[in-house]
Order: C-alpha cells, then sequence, then structure tokens
C-alpha cells in the first residue's frame, strides 16, 4: 500500500470517499463511451473497438465491417499523407442519401400520398467535386437532384447531373449569365428550375426565356412569418433577405397571367435556415407555406412542386434535444411529419399532392468526413507540487500566501481563495514596481495555481458550494496544442460558435485523466476550443490523456463534412489539409482513393499574390550578399537555399 490518500484528520466523508476511490472499478472501455459520448452522436457509423480505438463502419461486400480510425491515420502517414489529415467515407455518405429518400419513400407509401419525393442537394453545403459526383452517383436511383446558389455552383451541377428526372433548383441572386445558363440547361432536356427570390427578378428571367426561345419553369422563393431557432434564424422569417412577400407574390402571379404564362409556374420555395433543432418550427412553417401553395393554385398557376429547402439537423452532441447542436427529432419523424402535413393541409383545400423537395445539405454529409490531426504538446497549467520551505529573506506576502495554500479546508475554501487572489495581486504590483524578482514572481504563481487546485479539490467534496468558487474548475485545466487551423477546418466552431463532437481516436482503455483545451497551431487567442459537446449542455474542457514519448496521440473531430471545407480561410496561411477517401475492396482490404495533398506553402502564398520563383531569386541574393560579406560560406549558402526551397514546396502544417 502506498501513502494514505488522506491526512490523518480527514473527516468521515473523506473516509467513505476513500473507500470509493479504492474499490471502484478500473476503467473500461463503456466509461470511454460514455465520456465522449460516441454512442449518442455516432449515430452507429462511428463506435469503439475492444482494442480502444475509433472505429467507422464501412460496406465489405454485402456485409459491414467496423475500421479502426487510429489505423487509417498511420496508414496515410505510411503513405506519406502528414496530419492533418480529412478522411472522407464515401459509404457514410451513400447511406445518408438512401436513408433519407428513403424515408420519404417509407411515409409516403404509409400515408397514402399521392405525390412524390425528389431531393436536391445544395452544392454550398460541401462544393467538392468527389462529393457531388458521389451525391449524383449513389442518388440516381431516387433522382436525387442538386440546387444551385450560385453561377458557379450551376456550372458544376450541369457537368455531372444529366439525368432529365431530377430537378437542378436555381436559388440565390441571378444575372443574365446565370439565368441563360438555366435556361439552356432546359433545352438540353434536363429539369432546371428558376426560382425567383426577389421583386424584379421575374421580368429579367422573362425577357431571357423569351430570348432563348424556352419555356421556363419557374418558383417563387417565399418568405415566412414563421420564425425558427437556432443559429441561422435570420435567414427564414419576416427579417430574412430572401424571399418575396404576399404582395410581391400576387404581382409576381399578376405578371405571369398578363404574359399568359401561369402554367410556368411549378413550384414554391422557402428556406427557414439551417440546423433547425425543433420539429415545431418545422412544422409550424410547412403549415403556413401549404397556404400559399393551395392558394397558388387556386390563382391558377400550374404548380406541382413545393420545395421546403434545408434545415433538417444533425444531432451533434447527441442529446436529441432542441439544443442548438442537436436536434429533438429522428429523420424518419421528420419525414413522417412533412408528408402528414403537406397531405392533411393541401386534402383539406381540395388541392392536389405535390412532388415534396428538400433541400436537404447538411444531414447528408456531415458525418461522412473526420478530421484527423496529432497533438504536439502540452501546456500544463496547474502546477501542484511547491516546495516545502521558502527562502528566509523572500518577501513577506509569499510567505502568506504558502500558508494560506496549508490551510485550506471545506470551512475556510471561500475565504483562502479571497486571500490567495489578494495576495497574487499585491505580489504582482510588487513585480512591476521592481520590488520582488522573477525568480519571487514565479515562485508566487506556483504557489498561487497550487492554491487554485487544492481549492478545486476541496470543493468536489463539498455538497453546497460557495457562489464565487462555483465553476472554478474550469480554470484548471491544460492546454493541447493540436496540429490543424481552426480557420481552416473548422471554421463554424470559430464565427458561430458550433460544437462539433471531438475526442481520441484511440487508448480509450486508458483513462483519461486530464481536463483540457484545444489551441491550434495559428497564433491567433481565438485559434482556440474550449467549449466541448456534453448531453447537458455545454462542457468547458474535454478530458485527455497524458502524451506517452513513444507513441504520437490523435484527435478526431467528427461531423464535419457540412460547410467546414470552404468556409476556412487561410489564416497564418496555413492551407488546405491533406484529404483522402477510405473504402473497403471485397476481401475488406482498406482502399486509400482520391489522395488530395494539402496545399504547399507556395500554393498558399501564391493565393496572396506572392510569385514562388521571384521569392527564391529574392532569397538566394540575400544569401549571395552574405557570401560576399563573408558571413556564409559559399557550401553553406547552398545548404540554406536548399532549406527556403523545401519550406516552399513543404505542407503548411507541422511536419517532421
Ligand atoms: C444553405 C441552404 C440549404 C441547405 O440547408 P441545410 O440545413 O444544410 O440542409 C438549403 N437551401 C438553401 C436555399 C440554402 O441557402
Amino acid at each position: 500500500m502506498g501513502p494514505p490518500l488522506f491526512s490523518a484528520d480527514f473527516s468521515k466523508r473523506g473516509l467513505i470517499l476513500k473507500e470509493i476511490l479504492e474499490t471502484a472499478a478500473p476503467w473500461a472501455l463503456e466509461d470511454s463511451r460514455e465520456l465522449y459520448g460516441i454512442d449518442h452522436w455516432g449515430s452507429r457509423y462511428f463506435g469503439v473497438s475492444p482494442e480502444g480505438d475509433v472505429t467507422v463502419r464501412l460496406r465489405k461486400g454485402d456485409s459491414w465491417s467496423d475500421v479502426s480510425i487510429h489505423s487509417l491515420a498511420q496508414g496515410a502517414q505510411e503513405r506519406g499523407l502528414c496530419m492533418p489529415v480529412l478522411f472522407r467515407f464515401r459509404d457514410i455518405l451513400d447511406s445518408r442519401i438512401i436513408l433519407l429518400n428513403e424515408s420519404f419513400a417509407k411515409a409516403i407509401r404509409e400515408y397514402g400520398y399521392k405525390g412524390e419525393y425528389r431531393g436536391v442537394f445544395p452544392v454550398k453545403v460541401n462544393q467538392q467535386q468527389e462529393v457531388i459526383s458521389e451525391i449524383v452517383r449513389a442518388g440516381r436511383k431516387y433522382h436525387h437532384g442538386l440546387e444551385a446558389g450560385s453561377k458557379a455552383e450551376l456550372i458544376a451541377a450541369l457537368g455531372y447531373m444529366h439525368d432529365p428526372e431530377s430537378y437542378i433548383v436555381c436559388n440565390g441572386y441571378k444575372d443574365e449569365e446565370f439565368i441563360d445558363l438555366a435556361l439552356y440547361g432546359n433545352k438540353l432536356g434536363l429539369k432546371v428550375i428558376i426560382v425567383v427570390e426577389r421583386p424584379g427578378e421575374l421580368e429579367l428571367v422573362l425577357s431571357r426565356a423569351e430570348k432563348a426561345r424556352v419555356k421556363p419553369s419557374l418558383g417563387l422563393r417565399i418568405k415566412l412569418t414563421a420564425k425558427s431557432e437556432g443559429h441561422w434564424t435570420e435567414s427564414g422569417g419576416d427579417k430574412s433577405i430572401f424571399g418575396l412577400t404576399a404582395l410581391q407574390i400576387t404581382e409576381s402571379v399578376d405578371l405571369l397571367r398578363e404574359r399568359n404564362m401561369l402554367d410556368c409556374l411549378e413550384l414554391l420555395h422557402y428556406h427557414q435556415g439551417s440546423q433547425l433543432p425543433n420539429i415545431r418550427n418545422i412544422r409550424i412553417a410547412l403549415t403556413e407555406a401549404c397556404r400559399y401553395y393551395a392558394e397558388l393554385k387556386r390563382e391558377g398557376a400550374r404548380m406541382g412542386i413545393l420545395d421546403i429547402g434545408g434545415g433538417l439537423a444533425v444531432d451533434y452532441d447527441g442529446s436529441k434535444t432542441n439544443f442548438a447542436s442537436s436536434k429533438n427529432y429522428s429523420m424518419e419523424e421528420f419525414c413522417y411529419d412533412v408528408v402528414e402535413i403537406v397531405m392533411s393541409t393541401l386534402d383539406a383545400e381540395g388541392v392536389e399532392h405535390p412532388v415534396i423537395v428538400s433541400e436537404s445539405g447538411r444531414s447528408l454529409v456531415a458525418y461522412s468526413s473526420v478530421l484527423v490531426f496529432n497533438v504536439l504538446d502540452i501546456n500544463k497549467a496547474a502546477h501542484d507540487e511547491i516546495p516545502e520551505e521558502l527562502p528566509e529573506s523572500c518577501h513577506s506576502y509569499l510567505k502568506n500566501l504558502r500558508e494560506t495554500a496549508r490551510s485550506i479546508t471545506a470551512k475556510n475554501a471561500q475565504e483562502a481563495f479571497n486571500d490567495a487572489i489578494y495576495y497574487r495581486d499585491e505580489l504582482h504590483s510588487l513585480f512591476i514596481h521592481g520590488t520582488i524578482s522573477l525568480r519571487e514572481k514565479s515562485l508566487a504563481d506556483r504557489i498561487f495555481w497550487h492554491v487554485i487546485n487544492k481549492i478545486v479539490r476541496t470543493t468536489r467534496q463539498m455538497d453546497y458550494i460557495p457562489e464565487d468558487l462555483t465553476g472554478i474548475d474550469r480554470v484548471i485545466h491544460d492546454t493541447y496544442y493540436g496540429n490543424f487551423s481552426i480557420f481552416q477546418s473548422l471554421p463554424d466552431s470559430w464565427a458561430i460558435d458550433q460544437l462539433f463532437p471531438i475526442m481520441p481516436i484511440h487508448r480509450l482503455r486508458e483513462e483519461p485523466r486530464r481536463p483540457a483545451v484545444l489551441a491550434d497551431i495559428t497564433c491567433d487567442s481565438d485559434g482556440k476550443i474550449d467549449r466541448f459537446i456534453d448531453l447537458q449542455g455545454v462542457k468547458n474542457s474535454l478530458l485527455l490523456h497524458d502524451l506517452k514519448s513513444d507513441e504520437e496521440y490523435f484527435l478526431g473531430i467528427f461531423l464535419v463534412g457540412a460547410y467546414q471545407e470552404t468556409l476556412g480561410d487561410l489564416h497564418n496561411l496555413f492551407g488546405d489539409t491533406n484529404i483522402v477517401s477510405i473504402s473497403l475492396d471485397d476481401e475488406g482490404t482498406v482502399v486509400y482513393e482520391h489522395e488530395t495533398k494539402g496545399d504547399s506553402v507556395a500554393d498558399v502564398l501564391s493565393y496572396v499574390e506572392y510569385d514562388p520563383n521571384e521569392l527564391i531569386r529574392g532569397f538566394r541574393s540575400l544569401a549571395e550578399r552574405a557570401v560576399r560579406c563573408r558571413l556564409l560560406a559559399p557550401k553553406e549558402r547552398r545548404e540554406i537555399v536548399e532549406a527556403y526551397e523545401a519550406g516552399l514546396r513543404g505542407y503548411t502544417y507541422y511536419e517532421w
């Protein structure tokens, strides 16, 4: 037996705690699953292997196989793909497309709904060629189409979507060229629908259609009154900058009637915003939209398609609540509710059932990408050991602080906290004024953190925690430096405080004991993650393992397939990460495909208009000057110039 856990005067509660500590079962896999919530947010795509690795479920012939993401990361490294690496899993994307379409099909069958479902994937959610071509391929069976919000997105869509039964829905601000391209799509036999979203746009569309001599397929985007909640509420509702008001809708209908073109108006569209956590708001908005739909039909428009926009949410924290990073409904419930509302509202109005379109993006692609990175270093904030004795000559406040540290009990924790703050502040000003030395200042900091640590441990055993001390444990955490850039790979974490599941991808049989926040390798103070998912609210730190000297420590950030890739920017000139797609062949051997090298330093510099050749010329002449001035031998010049050139060719992240 080692030394006793508590000193001789421990309380009764201490005794019980000691017993619990000594008899507690050792850390098990189950504890890691619970701690990181993987069974809640993983949606069965992600799990934990008996060896303690995070696994991803991939298709192997006709069955499924769980593959360790840790081994995938090692495999990527062996192939020369340095961390950070973004892994894409095509099987997950396919399975989401199937799930959405089959869920709608099931609801339609069970309710006896007379229309169909036709999804369109909004290109802006993940524009990567590999993703778009896979959606077109896997969605073909369901005639799953695309939504384009800009000219460039339409151009991309027209390159891949050639199924005449699928829809291409055009939203966003449209100039003549955008409209012409959409009309040419119609000429080529595709179903391209131009959605009018601002007053005045209709005139332009009609005149371009006349010129191109095609009959356009038109839609109207309406501005709903129904409010929603979540991060993106401003993109729907009265305040939305998009969509037509009731008055503008009647004006549009009048214009179409005047031109004898009411039969071109086929679609009604609205978009409440992305990540709608509450099914109630989805139902309210849809009911309102159905009223507009019925009225347009009554006005004599052709109609036939009801496009309910995006908003189908992802349960990032796994809590199944209406919290912003969650949702209180399943995909299946969503489909049932949508079909049921459209059916009951329109039946009551005696209107035929339309084709239902949803522009679900996030829910289709979020699960299919995982960012993996290695931890470079830890800054251990809380110092737990302090010297037994202080030098006789040191300042009396230091001795007082030391005394405070010695005498902490549950009873005086609050008082000790106040004293510690007081002495720390006083000692700080003594340092500023030159009264104490750097050595004394450093000692003061150490003792101060020792006091805070001790208070945190004490509060953990208290039934009632004084107000000043609640949340004090939040200040005690380590900083783990991750080899990635939040600005490049996780822009929504920085811009709108979105939460993503984050966890180690191995060592899950070991107990993680260090409360940590994550810092990236940009030198920006915003380059950190200090809010983590939790079933109850948000955690301010994440428990992680200590680093081992002989093994790298890898973390994964999950559910990053939607919006994160192209919103990212070049903060501190960290560029695109390496990307690789993973699948299994029929024997279950891992296939690494579509390997995309991340940006090199030369790439990112050229994005901001540097010319790499000119940089090399400049550096060479600097080196030559050093040789002339005899600061360098010619041989050293060669070595230094080579290092500069290798730096330009290299990855922007930490390499070794
Ligand atoms: C962004 C956007 C979407 C995608 O919404 P998700 O919530 O990701 O499904 C759909 N439609 C429009 C008009 C959008 O702007």
